[in-house]
């Protein structure tokens, strides 16, 4: 059994465990930690191109260890969440942005780009095939994890002739914990992304680079740590995994994309459908200085994270220079509820899709 496109066809023959499954839908799914036991694997090579693609069971790589991915942090990844819908069907949220942002990520990193079709496909066939591990309780979903990593097996410092592409699949329920809001610490030393670095890119170093900030956000007792610009450190980017957006009035403000910051889709889904809810979006730079005095005043009354996992997390305080500044009452506010549950709500097939965000699995 396969599936043939233009140029490629996918082995097919692997199949699921489906009482393993359901053991694992029992489990307290902590992020990321049940990786499904099905797996897409494309080889990539400049005489083949893409080629051998299989959902084939998760098993262990075999790589030189002078692959270059050991040595020069050729690795990129995307995610986004299949979801279970009331009727049992299963859906993708936006899933070709996730397939062209990882192509923008393997243009800056000379990696070889992917057929935006060819990775859809093979999403599609595996979350078909990975039905019985959508997990069907509130706020949970199938993780899904596009990765490529550069395989030569060569010590040289220089772009990798072979490359292989995974999809990895695993249940998760919420990232935080549900109706608390999360505290955030402004790293005012370390950076994540200067202009013209590759900040943009979802790139595993990247978060390699932020671990030392955000460990030292959790050890002062904070949740999450963002990141402030590189020349000013002045200007408020995202967090270590999430975008961030505050709340003024009746508008939601968010930093513009320019090179540093990743451009979440979960941020870009918030834009599109704020003014449906009644809020203006707007794309702006946050001085921090000014967040401080406005948080004071309490003239900015909501602050909230978002990405997929997040979803839509409210920021109940931060810290800034030794000082913590409270965010409205410190507890999840009305604006960023009806953000999540009109995003959500789509994606869980609660509501009519407006905005036709989602591809349901057939
Ligand atoms: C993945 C990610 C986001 C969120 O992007 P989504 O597409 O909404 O999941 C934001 N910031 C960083 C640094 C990320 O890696």
């Amino acid at each position: 059994m396969s599936m043939a496109t233009t140029t490629m066809s996918i082995d097919l023959r692997a199949a699921t465990d489906s009482r393993r499954a359901r053991e694992v839908l029992l489990l307290p799914l902590e992020f990321g930690r049940n990786i499904a036991d099905l797996m897409v694997t494309i080889h990539h090579d400049p005489d083949r191109g893409w080629h051998e693609a299989a959902v084939e069971r998760t098993q262990d790589l075999k790589l030189s260890p002078a692959a270059k991915v050991f040595h020069y942090g050729c690795e990129i990844f995307e995610g986004h969440k299949a979801y279970r819908w009331p009727d049992d069907r299963v859906a993708l949220f936006r899933p070709e942005l996730n397939a062209e942002r990882l192509n923008a990520s393997a243009r800056r990193m000379c990696m070889p780009e992917i057929p935006v079709e060819m990775q859809l496909l093979a999403t599609h066939a595996l979350v078909d095939k990975l039905r019985a591990w959508v997990p069907g309780f509130e706020d949970s979903a199938l993780y899904l994890r596009p990765t490529m990593i550069g395989t030569e097996p060569a010590l040289g410092v220089a772009v990798s002739r072979t490359h292989l592409y995974l999809i990895l699949a695993s249940p998760v329920g919420p990232y935080f914990k549900a109706g608390t809001a999360i505290t955030v610490w402004i790293e005012t030393e370390d950076v994540r992304a200067v202009r013209g670095g590759v900040g943009f890119a979802k790139a595993g170093g990247n978060y390699a680079g932020g671990m030392a900030a955000q460990q030292r956000a959790k050890k002062k007792g904070y949740d999450q740590v963002a990141f402030l610009d590189a020349i000013e450190r002045r200007y408020l980017e995202e967090m270590h995994a999430m975008n961030v957006m505050i709340v003024e009035q009746d508008e939601i403000v968010t930093p513009p994309v320019s090179g540093t910051i990743l451009q979440g889709i979960t941020r870009q889904s918030v834009l599109e459908c704020a003014p449906d809810l009644g809020f203006r979006a707007a794309e702006r730079p946050i001085d921090i200085e000014d967040l401080a005095s406005k948080l004071s005043e309490g003239r900015v009354r909501e602050m909230f994270a978002v990405g997929t996992a997040a979803v839509i997390t409210s920021i109940g305080k931060i810290h800034y220079k030794d000082k913590d500044y409270t965010v409205g009452d410190g507890r999840p506010g009305p604006v960023a509820r009806r953000v999540y549950e009109a995003i959500t709500d789509v994606q869980y097939g609660r509501r009519a899709d407006p905005y036709g965000w989602m591809r349901v699995v057939e």
